[in-house]
C-alpha cells in the first residue's frame, strides 16, 4: 500500500484494538493503515499499563521473596539490595522488545504505520497531524476507531506523576516512597501497591465500597486475597471515601471519612496513586465534523457490528462499551475486521477472564455468586483449597483456592474463581470449559497431571458435582 492510495481500511490508535485489527487486516488483505502519536505502538497495555506493570510485578516479588521467603527452603542469603535504576531497565528492555515487534508484524502484514495525531476531515477522510512535523491525510472505505482510554483525574488533586500519580506514575519512580496511599481499590491499585510494598513502601488502599479488587470479583475471593494483601504489610480502608486533597505541601494529605458518613481522619503519603477507573479517550478526534457523539460517560455508541451511526465507522476496545481489558480489544478487533471482510465476526462477552497478578493471582470468568443471587439462577458451588494441593504444599505457596459456581439442575458451569498461585494461567481450563458449556463433571472426569495446581482445578470441579478426594 502506498500513502496516496485508498485504503480499505484506516485505524485511528495502535494499541491493542488498532494494531491487532492493522496485522488482521493485512493478513485478510486489505490496504490497511495505523495512526499512531504516542512514538511507538502497542499504545497503553505495552506501553505502561500490562506488560510494564507485569515485569515490576515479577521482579518485586522476586525480591520481596528473596528478602522474606529463603531461609526455610534451605537457601541462604546474604547482602541482598534494590537497585530501582535496574529494576525499571529490564521493564524498559520488555516494553521496547515487544513494541519494536509490532513493528515488525505490521512491515511483514503489508501494514502502513503512520506516526502522529489523527482526525476527522469527514466521514471518510482522517488528516494526520505527523510527528516529525507536517500533516497528510489518508482515506479509508471503512474507519476503525481504536483510541483507547486515560485515567480517570480525582477532583482537586492535581497529577504530577511523581507526587500525585496515575499508574504511568507508578510503573516509573525513581524511589521507593516511605509512605503511599492509593485511592481506589480495584486491580491497578492492588497491583501497583503490591510493587511499592514488597519494595518497602508502606502502602494504605483507600477504597470507597466494602470489598477490594474491582468491578466482578467474587466476595469470597476479596475477602480472601485481602486477608493475604494484609499478611503481606498492605493496610486497607473499605467503606471509606476520600473528601479533600491537598497536595500544596512538600508530601500529600487525603482528608478521609466513613462512605456513608462518620469517622473523619487525614492521611498523609509521600506519594498518591489516583486509582479510581479509566474513561474512554477520544479528544481531539474532530467527531463534530462528521456528527458523531459519546455518551454520559465517554463512550462512543455503537451496535453489535461495532458500527457507530455512519455504518462505516467502527470503534473497539477501552474506547467503547465492556471491560476495559487488552485481550477484550483483541478479541473485537480480530471480530471488527471479519465484520468488514466476511460479514460476521464473534466475541463471547461471557467468556472474557479478568486476572489480578498480585502473588498469589487471582483470576476469573463468568458470572459470580453475588451475580446469580440476583439473576435468581439456581446454582451449586464446590471449592478446593490450595492448601490441599500437593504442588502447592511442596512449591510452599499454598494460599487461595478454587471456587466453581454451576447450575444446580444441570451442572453446566456457570463461573469459575481462583486466588492462588499461577491462577492467571490456570484460569484459560476455565474460559475454555464455558466457551464449550462444559459441565463441572466435565472438569472432574479429565485427567489432570500430577502433580500440578491444576489438580486443585479438577478437585473443586469434583467438589461440585460429588466429592473431591484429598479434602
Ligand atoms: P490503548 O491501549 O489505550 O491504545 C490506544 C492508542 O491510541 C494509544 O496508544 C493512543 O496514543 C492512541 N491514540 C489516541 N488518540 C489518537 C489519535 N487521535 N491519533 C493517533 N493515535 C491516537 N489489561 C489486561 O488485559 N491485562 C493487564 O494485565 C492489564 N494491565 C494494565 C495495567 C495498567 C497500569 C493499565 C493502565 C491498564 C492495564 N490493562 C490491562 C488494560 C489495557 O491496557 C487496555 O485494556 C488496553 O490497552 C486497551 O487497548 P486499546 O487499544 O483499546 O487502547
Ligand atoms: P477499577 O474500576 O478496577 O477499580 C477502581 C476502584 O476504585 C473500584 O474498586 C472503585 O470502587 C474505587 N473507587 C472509585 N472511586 C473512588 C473514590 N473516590 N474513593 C475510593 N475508591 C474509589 O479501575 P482501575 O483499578 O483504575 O483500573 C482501570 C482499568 O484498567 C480497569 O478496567 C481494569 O480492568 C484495567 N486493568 C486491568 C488489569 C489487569 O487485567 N490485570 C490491570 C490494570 C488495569
Amino acid at each position: 500500500a502506498t500513502p496516496s492510495e485508498e485504503k480499505d481500511l484506516v485505524i485511528i490508535g495502535g494499541g491493542v484494538a488498532g494494531y491487532v485489527a492493522a496485522i488482521k487486516a493485512g493478513q485478510e488483505g486489505l490496504k490497511v493503515a495505523c495512526i499512531e502519536k504516542r512514538g511507538s505502538l502497542g499504545g497503553t497495555c505495552l506501553n505502561v499499563g500490562c506488560i510494564p506493570s507485569k515485569s515490576l510485578l515479577n521482579n518485586s516479588h522476586l525480591y520481596h521473596q528473596i528478602m522474606h521467603d529463603t531461609k526455610n527452603r534451605g537457601i541462604e542469603v546474604n547482602d541482598v539490595k534494590l537497585n530501582l535504576a535496574q529494576m525499571m531497565k529490564a521493564k524498559e528492555t520488555s516494553v521496547g522488545g515487544l513494541t519494536k515487534g509490532i513493528e515488525f508484524l505490521f512491515k511483514k502484514n503489508n501494514v502502513e504505520y503512520i506516526k502522529g495525531t489523527g482526525a476527522f476531515a469527514d466521514e471518510h477522510t482522517i488528516n494526520v497531524n505527523l510527528t516529525e512535523g507536517g500533516e497528510t491525510s489518508v482515506r479509508g472505505k471503512n474507519i476503525l476507531i481504536a483510541t483507547g482510554s486515560e485515567a480517570t483525574p480525582f477532583p482537586g488533586l492535581t497529577i504530577d506523576e511523581k507526587k500525585v500519580i496515575t499508574s504511568t506514575g507508578a510503573i516509573a519512580l525513581t524511589e521507593v516512597p516511605k509512605k503511599m496511599v492509593v485511592i481506589g481499590g480495584g486491580i491497578i491499585g492492588l497491583e501497583m501497591a503490591s510493587v511499592w510494598s514488597r519494595l518497602g513502601s508502606e502502602v494504605t488502599v483507600v477504597e470507597f465500597l466494602g470489598q477490594i479488587g474491582g468491578p466482578g470479583m467474587d466476595t469470597d475471593i476479596s475477602k480472601n486475597i485481602q486477608k493475604t494483601l494484609g499478611k503481606q504489610g498492605l493496610k486497607f480502608k473499605l467503606n471509606t471515601k476520600v473528601v479533600k486533597g491537598d497536595d500544596s505541601g512538600e508530601g500529600v494529605k487525603l482528608d478521609v471519612e466513613a462512605a456513608k458518613g462518620g469517622k473523619a481522619e487525614t492521611l498523609e503519603a509521600d506519594v498518591c496513586l489516583v486509582a479510581i477507573g479509566r474513561r474512554p479517550y477520544t479528544a481531539g478526534l474532530g467527531f463534530e465534523k462528521i456528527g458523531l457523539e459519546t455518551d454520559n460517560r465517554g463512550r462512543l455508541v455503537i451496535d453489535q457490528e461495532y458500527r457507530t451511526k455512519i455504518p462505516h465507522i467502527r470503534v473497539i476496545g477501552d474506547c467503547t462499551f465492556g471491560p476495559m481489558l487488552a485481550h477484550k480489544a483483541e478479541e473485537e478487533a480480530v471480530a471488527a475486521v471479519e465484520y468488514i471482510t466476511k460479514n460476521y465476526g464473534h466475541v463471547n462477552y461471557g467468556a472474557i477472564p479478568s486476572v489480578m497478578y498480585t502473588h498469589p493471582e487471582v483470576a476469573w470468568v463468568g458470572q459470580n455468586e453475588a451475580e446469580l443471587k440476583e439473576a435468581g439462577v439456581n446454582y451449586k458451588v464446590g471449592s478446593f483449597p490450595f492448601s490441599a494441593n500437593s504442588r502447592a504444599k511442596t512449591n510452599l505457596d499454598s494460599e487461595g483456592l478454587v471456587k466453581f459456581l454451576a447450575d444446580a439442575e444441570t451442572d453446566r458451569i456457570l463461573g469459575v474463581h481462583i486466588v492462588g498461585p499461577n491462577a492467571g494461567e490456570m484460569i484459560a481450563e476455565g474460559t475454555l470449559a464455558l466457551e464449550y458449556g462444559a459441565s463441572t463433571e466435565d472438569i472432574g472426569r479429565t485427567s489432570h497431571a500430577h502433580p500440578t495446581l491444576a489438580e486443585a482445578f479438577k478437585e473443586a470441579a469434583m467438589a461440585t458435582y460429588g466429592k473431591a478426594i484429598h479434602y
